[in-house]
């Protein structure tokens, strides 16, 4: 161990030396600790101008532990600071931590002494935080928190070689249970030393711009060297909310940047990855993983889980079996509520005279609410494999999989988990946005999360294919297979779009992932039921309440005004519906459709699954559903005009593109809009998917008519 030797920085005044500030990542323990030390001294208030609780308190006064005259007698005062995993982030409450430990705050003077808290069991996270607080070079003590959690999951922390390796006091504590705690008052009163050097380095183009900034801070902002140094790394590798209001500061910082820049090297990354090897190799020298089961199992799947070839056929794999076991296993309830609708029509049929109110049950609403019921076995399917993957942690490794791809379209790792979410429904993933700090990163999530495939496309998708691909024809892998390339196809287009708005609309830098992966568990069946449950009774809600509105509204659309004695067709021809279709079908025939798909995309603007009752309805048979053979024949003797087939494998094709493409949820733009507080990103978003469903569908009708599918 370094002797305390004299802090480079100056010596602390007698003011500031008694302010401890406990800092550490959130849920490391501080509070438990900050209550454990203090007790009931301790006093709330605010920080100014901000709702962000600041929480005081004091040690106890006369149990120093000083032993040389070194120590401090008087009364310490420790402030409980915000979680936070590093200071170059910029959620408020993390920003308040930053600021206070860089003494930018007025009235609050800088910390004399840190204290800061790890989770043990997560050591290589945790001390990312701990290695920008050592640069201060301040007096510091490391709490080594959660031990016990630590020795459970096999992790061997030798304390007196961390000590050794970092050059701080360390203290081993369990903090709910009070262990440890009276040599950590012990060890604050006797005032710790700073580490002496810094341990790690960066490539010497980036270690010259750090140090001419920091030299321009010390000489002109008269800051004292380890704090000129912090100030530094934040400017340069940070973006603007990170930095001072110092229009000054910031002009250079500029000129730094883009003399980086030109130098060509990829010096964000290495900013953080620096910091990590330093990382690695204390904790190579430290910690010891003894066998834990858990965490060896873990390991040696994550090396297959997590690498760059096997992990992403590992996840395509998990994908395919996913939508494989939704066309196989759901095939038979999805038989057995297809027919009971059947003997729910047939029943009303004989109960009614004929009429518009027969014809509005039948017709409207079981047919309509019935092609959509339908798909619950696969929506139970879907989100069942969704929650056994939350569940066994195997989506973190999905999220570190995919970061390597969301970095490159210049998004955060962050933004998966909301996008995730979006394959089950839009609405979710955009409120899951809220955890991304960056306002453009989260705009850019929240326009692109709708193109993910939501559950409501899969209707559509299903009925699609079916029409596809007759029953008797194609194996259910070569169905399991379009479907998955329609996902994809959704995910491609949502990067591609995240990419561009990066590039154009909204410019900016991403911080580097910071993701821990948790070891993988054995999954709880009840929880898995629980979500499941959860997720498709909002399905049925949307059932019985918008499919079902928006069924009997369609059903009256398509038939009214009459035409009395008219054929079904020249009917439907009159209709309100009939005539919409008929003023927008030159505009969507070069897409491959006619008035009555025309019609099914206008209804299906207030929500996607609407198309699939619509086209039931339209084609006009009873208890219209995808299995029904009836739809089918329908949907294989429907013609144009001129006799060709309305409904051919490119035409069903161009349905699906246009699906994955189109924004059709009015939830969805709620949502939007009260997110965004305004409605001009909805109706952005609203415009852009239209475009890019229209080009997406034109491109590949016309394009397959090209190479002669059509
Ligand atoms: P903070 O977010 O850093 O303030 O963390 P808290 O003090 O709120 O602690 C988070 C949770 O961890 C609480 O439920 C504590 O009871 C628990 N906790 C704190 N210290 C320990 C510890 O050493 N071992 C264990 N097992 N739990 C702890
Ligand atoms: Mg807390």
């Amino acid at each position: 161990m370094t002797q305390p030797s004299s802090p480079a920085s100056p010596a602390p005044s007698a003011e500031s030396a008694t302010w401890v500030a406990l800092a550490g990542n959130p849920n490391s323990g501080k509070t438990t600790i900050f209550n454990a030390l203090t007790g009931l001294r301790q006093k709330v208030g605010n920080y100014p101008g901000v709702t962000v609780e600041k929480k005081v308190g004091s040690l106890p006064a006369g149990s120093d532990g000083r032993t040389d005259g070194s120590g401090i007698a008087g009364d310490i005062r420790i402030l409980d600071l915000p979680g936070t995993y590093s200071l170059s982030v910029r959620s408020p409450d993390e920003a308040i931590a930053r600021d206070v430990l860089l003494g930018r705050i007025a009235g609050t003077p800088a910390p004399g002494m840190i204290v800061c808290v790890v989770d043990a069991g997560n050591l290589e996270r945790n001390l990312y935080l701990a290695s920008q607080l050592f640069d201060l070079r301040r007096p510091t003590v490391l709490v080594l928190n959660m031990m016990d959690l630590a020795s459970t999951s096999g992790i061997e922390i030798d304390v007196p070689r961390l000590q050794e390796a970092l050059g701080v006091l360390v203290v081993p504590t369990v903090g709910n249970k009070g262990i440890g705690l009276d040599a950590l008052t012990k060890t604050i009163r006797r005032n710790p030393h700073a580490p002496s050097e810094r341990q790690w380095k960066m490539s010497d183009d980036l270690e010259a711009a750090v140090a001419e900034l920091g030299s321009w801070f010390q000489e002109f902002r008269r800051m004292d060297a380890p704090a000129a140094f912090s100030e530094a790394m934040l400017h340069i590798g940070g973006d603007e909310a990170v930095m001072m209001r110092d229009e000054e500061a910031r002009a250079i910082v500029r000129g730094l940047v883009a003399k980086l820049d030109a130098q060509g090297s990829d010096w964000r990354s290495e900013m953080v990855e620096a910091r990590y090897a330093w990382i690695h190799r204390v904790i190579g020298y430290a910690v010891r993983r003894t066998s834990s089961p858990q965490r060896q199992f873990s390991d040696r799947l994550d090396e297959v889980l997590t690498h760059r070839i096997w992990g992403w056929a590992a996840f395509i794999a998990v994908m395919a079996m996913m939508f494989f076991t939704i066309f196989t296993v759901a095939s038979y309830p999805m038989d057995m509520i297809d027919s009971s609708f059947t003997v729910l029509s047939d029943g009303v049929r004989n109960a009614l005279p004929p009429g518009d109110l027969r014809d509005l049950l039948t017709d409207g609403v079981i047919s309509g609410v019935g092609s959509v019921v339908i798909f619950l076995p696969q929506i139970l399917i879907l989100f069942f494999f969704i929650g056994l993957l939350e569940d066994t942690g195997y989506m973190p490794r999905a999220a570190f999989i995919i970061d390597r791809m969301m970095s490159r379209v210049g998004l955060h790792g962050k933004s998966f988990i909301p996008l995730l979410s979006s394959f089950a429904c839009a609405i979710p993933g955009i409120m899951a946005t809220r955890t991304i700090e960056s306002r453009k990163d989260r705009l850019v999530t929240m326009l692109v999360a709708p193109l993910m495939s939501c559950s409501a496309r899969l209707p559509v998708y299903a009925v699609m294919i079916a029409a596809l691909m007759p029953a008797s024809g194609g194996a259910s892998w070569m169905r399991a297979g379009i479907m998955l390339a329609m996902y994809f196809l959704g995910m491609i287009a949502a990067f591609a779009m995240a990419w561009f708005f990066k590039k154009t609309l909204l410019k900016g830098e991403t911080p580097v992932l910071i993701m821990e992966l948790p070891p993988y568990r054995r999954p709880s069946m009840r929880a898995i039921l629980l979500q499941m449950w959860e997720r498709s009774s909002l399905f049925l809600q949307r059932a019985g309440t918008v499919i079902l509105g928006l069924s009997i509204l369609i059903w009256a659309l398509m038939t009214y005004p009459k035409t009395d004695g008219a054929s079904p067709d020249m009917a439907l021809n009159h209709s309100i519906a009939g005539r919409i279709g008929h003023v927008i079908e030159p505009v969507i025939e070069p897409l491959g459709f006619d008035w009555r798909i025309g019609i099914g995309l206008v209804t299906s603007f207030a929500a996607r699954e609407v198309f699939v009752s619509t086209m039931g309805i339209i084609f006009n048979v009873e208890n219209a559903d995808e299995t029904s053979e009836s739809l089918l024949d329908a949907f294989r003797n429907a013609r144009w005009p001129d006799g060709t087939q309305l409904f051919s494998p490119l035409a069903c094709v161009s349905v699906m593109v246009f699906y994955v493409l189109a924004m059709q949820c009015l939830s969805t733009v709620a949502v939007m809009r009260r997110e965004t507080n305004g409605w001009k990103w909805p109706l952005f978003q609203v415009a852009y998917m239209t475009i890019l469903a229209y080009a997406g569908s034109l491109a590949v009708y016309q394009g397959g008519k090209l190479l002669g599918w059509g």
